[in-house]
């Protein structure tokens, strides 16, 4: 697997050096006279986000467009996590300045973390923008483009402690109709040293367990073959009933949404070593069409380190947990991210961190080197103090051993046979299909006639890479 593989994933799109996945409602607004055009950049959330703005904008008139020379108004929805996120974001605000020049009236909107980090410095210092608006505030969007057309410049970031936009159903601005979100939270009360998540998008909310399974049901009859529950931590989902007081946990969120129809697989991301319980892996264990494949960053694997981070778990208590997991699902696939170079790591915290993906068996990683970000815990209690040439090196390195044990680990597949998801076209060759097995793996065939995306087929490996599986079609055992 090459690094850049290494960072992409459909379920945390985080190289900010990718250009912004730019989408269109498939569900076209046919009378609108208007038309937006949105991008998108960081996590899942983000993505889910910009389905609940396309949802508010159709409401209001607006169709998509991919088209930005089109569009009467242009949404950038931003990341925060690492500065280089940031100042993706920035050349797109000159594009888009540029596309303003020539069209009168047009709007431009930042939204999402970046908007709540800065808040007005972006209206004051970057005259570029006409909206911005937190990831609190998307219902306030209307009154702002109405205000900003009548020449006022409009903000709102207000965090709130109840909105999670349960009653707006999100407008699935994917290609495929196979695979799609459900936001099950937002926010997060963790205090993770590195992570400006906690100040951009404020304190943890759970979102009522029957709006979730509805959207799911919604998908179901639309076809949708594969659902991912998204929350910062979704293991700490907890939604009490106000009127019996009754508490639904996540592990029962995931029953509840797995028995909407036992053919569409449900994946859920992310999961936090803290807080993720027997619970949970007795559901995946129990219930098919729950992939067996468990997103459980690590960070770092020095009990030193983590507690600098504050991810309140030691590396003892992360592989009890990881023990667990396959205890009770063998086959289980686990991946992590890792962050090389925290402030103070040394070389031994270091070497610690490369024996815990071998120990942990980690599928994947999503590896980067540490970067401090304005208003973190870590940015104003520690100095961010290890060279930017050792962290490159200790990247380079993690990325070498998780490369290997991918490796590995796809060679204990040789010969098995997956049910797997067709996704579309591989990479290099109109002539095969690629999909994704349970456990997340990329699984690459020959086409056969007849066969389609979002169709289910088996396939038995024969080759493998360190990021790929290579077979042909099998008919079920
Ligand atoms: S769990 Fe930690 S890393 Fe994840 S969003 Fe919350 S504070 Fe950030």
């Amino acid at each position: 697997m090459n690094d850049k593989e290494l960072l992409e994933s459909p379920l945390k799109i985080i190289d900010p050096s990718k250009q912004g996945q730019v989408y269109e409602d498939r569900k076209a607004n046919e009378g609108a006279s208007k038309h937006y055009y949105i991008e998108s950049y960081g996590c899942a959330m983000n993505f889910s986000d910009s389905e609940i703005v396309a949802s508010i904008l159709a409401d209001n008139g607006y169709a998509s467009t991919k088209d930005m020379n089109e569009a009467d108004l242009i949404l950038v929805n931003t990341c925060s996590i690492r500065e280089k996120a940031e100042e993706t974001v920035r050349n797109r605000l000159q594009v888009y300045q540029s596309v303003k020049r020539k069209k009168k009236g047009l709007l431009v909107g930042v939204l999402g973390c970046m908007a709540e980090r800065l808040k007005s410095k972006f209206l004051e210092q970057e005259k570029l923008v006409d909206i911005v608006l937190g990831p609190d505030a998307y219902r306030d969007l209307p009154r702002l483009i109405a205000n900003a057309q009548g020449g006022e410049r409009g903000i709102n970031v207000l965090l709130s402690r109840e909105e999670t936009y349960a009653d707006i159903a999100p407008v699935r601005l994917d290609n495929n109709g196979i695979s799609g979100f459900i936001s099950i939270m937002r926010g997060c009360d963790n205090m993770c040293s590195f992570c400006v998540v906690p100040f951009t998008r404020g304190r943890e909310r759970s979102r009522d367990p029957f709006t979730i399974v509805s959207e799911a049901d919604m998908m179901s009859a639309q076809g949708y073959k594969e659902i991912t529950l998204l929350g910062q931590n979704v293991d700490s989902y907890k939604w009490e009933n106000p009127e019996t007081g009754k508490v639904v946990s996540f592990a029962e969120l995931l029953i509840m949404v797995a028995k909407v129809n036992p053919r569409i697989r449900i994946r859920f991301s992310t999961s936090h070593p803290k807080d993720i319980n027997e619970d949970v892996m007795y559901a995946i264990r129990d219930y098919d069409n729950i992939c067996n494949y468990i997103h459980l960053p690590i960070q770092s694997g020095s009990s030193r380190v983590l507690e600098l981070m504050n991810r309140t778990y030691t590396r003892e208590w992360y592989q009890d947990k990881v023990k667990k997991i396959y205890e009770i699902i063998p086959d289980c696939a686990i991946s992590s991210d890792i962050i090389c170079g925290f402030c103070t790591e040394t070389e031994e915290d270091h070497k610690e961190t490369l024996s815990i993906i071998e120990e942990s068996n980690f599928v994947l990683s999503y590896m980067y080197y540490y970067s401090e970000r304005p208003g973190t815990l870590a940015a104003r209690k520690y100095e961010d103090d290890v060279p930017y040439e050792t962290k490159k090196r200790r990247l380079a390195e993690v990325i070498k051993v998780q490369a290997a044990v991918s490796y590995r680990d796809n060679e204990k597949d040789l010969g098995k046979t997956f049910e797997v998801l067709i996704e579309g076209d591989s990479k290099k060759s109109n002539q095969h299909f690629k999909g994704r097995n349970s456990q997340y793996k990329m699984v690459v065939f020959p086409k056969k006639e007849g066969l389609k995306p979002g169709d289910f087929a088996h396939v038995k490996i024969d080759k493998i890479t360190s990021g790929t599986l290579l077979g042909n079609l099998v008919e079920p055992a």
